[in-house]
């Protein structure tokens, strides 16, 4: 057994967040050092961070193996977490260090905590009374104990800092160090809820009585939009910050609104802590180092906070648990859906899967009785789910370069003219998705990937959404030389909100696409505007289709319902009924009905009849049914091996020595098909491609692949990337 403490000079093992292969050895320092604690350790001219993992192996001269340098001043990383971060690894094939350093993703973590200067009342008097003094007086006795910054202060009592500086001289008020790492505010899970209807009362009741039982489970969550899953997960958070356990509520970046964390807020009485991109260095390190001391009872945060060091979590909520961004796309290529059922099943721990359009995946687990499936019925309160229709394109007549059809036109005028909201999505950012020469037929590409470049007007140039690389629009064509032959073909929402304004000239019309705003903070802003009423007709792709609320919507004009059902992609099927799904949830959330019209050229196709006849689980069980008989994902198991280099018959002849030597594989009953070029063949100047691997469900895939690709010696600049469970195939 590994022993939990480490005597001065014995021996550890320490995992570095350094790519390296294995742990390394080193002394434990003077003082000693707990299994788990985070260190400082010299690697080469370097001191890098690292965590005593174990023993050390003894496989080197004891004489020159180096000491620990420093332990930092923070809770060692429980026994839960190393285990969680060595089952993610081996899941997801990950090396250990890149699991290390995106559990450790807040700066100066060791540093002593930052202080900053804070003022109180002081034991003496002023010997000259003002106005503005008595004023700080006096707001400091109205706040007994309380200290607040110079900023505050000065502020709150309307008053310049000199006043405040003034009276620290006098000693009438203190001035002291205070760390800057102060715990969050306490939630307090004994404010009312709201009251809950039968429906949500039986799904909460269930979820809080396991929570309290403190075991594993995990519940799939299904209701529409607006039929209070929220409500009934917040009840479960309450439950579980009653028992005295910390709770997380995983939110795609995008729904992570204001609105949302207020209303988080108003139910607890107190903020929680909130992890996110847009998290500043000293927030993120705040957080890391109050979840580690129990000091941040509730956690809001996208993807990543599922690796924060909780000291005691009973609680995981997926929302919106079928979002694709869930899914890391780079760097260690893990769901953060399934390692939250990994870490939750490791602590016994609950999880809540959300969501209105659940993944197949879940539907399919909470089938085989894997999950606890909770189903909350209708909408809350008057509220109806939107009336389903389909607008054949087939019988529309439309002029060149206009997509909105006159059924459609019409409809939004109605809604116009009674003063409510008009929504029409399209999910294609940009101008336009390709310019093309008139003259010769050429279409401007991304020098470094094999994609098209797509227009955006409002940046005034070309832009590749797979590298982002720009460049200006030509006038030009880069291949005949011919000039002002340059033209957009089809439509991205900046041309659609073009046609909007021309067809809807009285009306306020905003086009939401996620690279027209700085930050995501602006773009959350601008949404929570239109949402008020800023805008009557709203151009969106699909990030409008997440969480938010937009009362006075009572009309989605879906233009293009056919666009997600024409590639070669496993899900795409699923991911169409899901988006179109969601996108008819934003219509009528209010006391209004709301309306969902489709445009298609194939009213007849499977998945847009199950839409529109709302019958989720008819199209659950037929798209089941189709993937159980293919042998795929959730009733087969895939992996993608992406090779990538700047050569591409080296990058060929390294694929199919793979594919040639595929005996690990085939021992398990696993089959390989390629290498063929992956659906982006090129990206940022790199040749790819791909291998594709096939199995039964019940084969131990990670182990034969891991032996697989240990075969090849990658040579040069090439390089090799697994992705267990491929969400999307490029
Ligand atoms: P979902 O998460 O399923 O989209 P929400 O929990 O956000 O649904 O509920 C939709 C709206 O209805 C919210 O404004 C919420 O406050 C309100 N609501 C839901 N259930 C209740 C309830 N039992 N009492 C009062 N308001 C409710
Ligand atoms: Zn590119």
């Amino acid at each position: 057994m590994t022993p939990s403490f480490f005597d001065e000079g014995a021996l550890v093992a320490v995992l570095t967040t350094q790519p390296l292969d294995r742990a390394l050895d080193y002394k434990a320092p003077e003082g000693g050092c707990h299994l788990g604690a985070f260190v400082e350790v010299p690697l080469g001219p370097r001191k890098v961070l690292g965590v005593v993992w174990g023993a050390g192996t003894g496989d080197y001269d004891y004489a020159k193996v180096r000491s620990v340098m420093r332990v930092l001043d923070v809770a060692p990383m429980r026994d839960e977490m190393r285990t969680f971060l060595e089952k993610a690894a081996a899941y997801t094939l990950t090396p250990m260090p890149a699991m290390l350093r995106l559990a450790t993703r807040a700066p100066g973590l060791g540093d002593p905590p930052s202080m900053r200067k804070v003022y109180r009342r002081g034991p003496s008097e002023p010997d000259r009374m003002t106005d503005a003094r008595r004023r700080v007086l006096e707001f400091l006795a109205e706040y007994g104990d309380l200290a607040f910054t110079l900023k505050e202060l000065a502020d709150l009592s309307g008053v310049t800092s000199s006043v405040i500086k003034g009276l620290v001289k006098q000693g009438a008020v203190a001035e002291e160090d205070s760390p800057r790492d102060l715990p969050f505010a306490p939630m307090d899970p004994g404010r009312p809820g709201k009251a809950l209807t039968e429906d949500q009362a039986r799904a909460a009741g269930h979820i809080s009585a396991a929570v309290k039982v403190g075991t594993y489970g995990t519940t799939l969550l299904r209701g529409v939009t607006g039929s209070g899953k929220t409500e009934v997960y917040l009840e479960a958070v309450a439950a579980c910050l009653a028992a005295g356990r910390q709770a997380l509520v995983l939110l795609p970046e995008i729904a992570l609104t204001a609105e949302f964390l207020k209303r988080v807020e108003e139910r607890f009485g107190a903020r929680p802590a909130e992890w996110h991109s847009g998290a500043t260095m000293t927030e993120r390190r705040r957080i890391w180092r109050m979840v580690g001391q129990g000091n941040a009872q509730l956690v809001i945060g996208a993807r990543s906070a599922l690796f924060l060091p909780y000291q005691n979590l009973g609680l995981i909520v997926v929302d919106e648990e079928h979002d694709t961004s869930y899914k890391q796309e780079d760097g260690v290529l893990y769901n953060a859906r399934d390692m939250a059922v990994l870490r939750a099943s490791l602590l016994g721990a609950q999880v809540v899967l959300a969501s209105a359009t659940p993944s197949l995946e879940s539907w399919a687990n909470a089938e085989s009785g894997k999950y606890t499936r909770l189903d909350l019925e209708a909408r809350f309160g008057p509220a109806v789910m939107p009336t389903m229709q389909t607008i054949d394109m087939r019988t529309e007549t439309l002029p060149s370069n206009r997509w909105v059809s006159d059924t459609l036109k019409r409809a939004v005028d109605q809604r116009l003219e009674n003063g409510e909201q008009a929504m029409l999505f399209l999910n294609r950012r940009g101008y336009a998705p390709i310019t093309l020469c008139r003259a010769c037929g050429h279409q401007v590409g991304c020098d470094q990937c094999d994609a098209r470049m797509v227009e955006h007007r409002f940046l005034k140039r070309l832009m590749c959404h797979q590298c982002g690389e720009t460049k200006p629009m030509p006038t030009t064509c880069p291949s005949c030389e011919a000039e002002d032959r340059m033209a957009p073909v089809g439509p991205g929402v900046e041309r659609l909100g073009e046609e909007a304004v021309a067809l809807f000239p009285d009306a306020r019309v905003a086009v939401l696409s996620s690279d027209m705003y700085g930050s995501a903070r602006a773009l959350k802003a601008e949404i929570e505007g239109i949402a008020a009423g800023a805008a009557d007709v709203i151009i969106g792709t699909q990030l409008v289709a997440k969480g938010h609320n937009f009362p006075n919507l009572t009309l989605v004009g879906v233009i293009d319902a056919d666009l997600g059902l024409q590639g070669s992609d496993l899900r795409a099927a699923e991911r169409t009924f899901q988006l179109m799904r969601q996108v008819a949830g934003r219509a009528g959330r209010a006391e209004k009905p709301g309306t969902a019209m489709m445009q298609t050229f194939q009213p007849e196709h499977p998945v847009i009849r199950a839409i529109l006849a709302g019958d989720e689980e008819g199209f659950w069980r037929a798209e089941a049914a189709e993937r159980e008989a293919a042998g795929v994902p959730p009733y087969g198991r895939m992996a993608g091996i992406i090779l990538s280099g700047p050569d591409v018959a080296q990058v060929f002849d390294a694929a199919n020595a793979l594919a040639r030597n595929a005996a690990p594989l085939t021992r398990v009953g696993a089959q390989v098909y390629g290498p063929a070029p992956a659906p982006i063949a090129r990206i940022r100047g790199r040749h790819r491609v791909r291998l594709l691997v096939k199995a039964g469900k019940g084969v131990a895939l990670q182990g034969a692949i891991a032996q697989w690709v240990g075969q090849v010696h990658l040579k040069g600049d090439l390089r090799l990337a697994v992705d267990i469970d491929p969400q999307s195939f490029y």
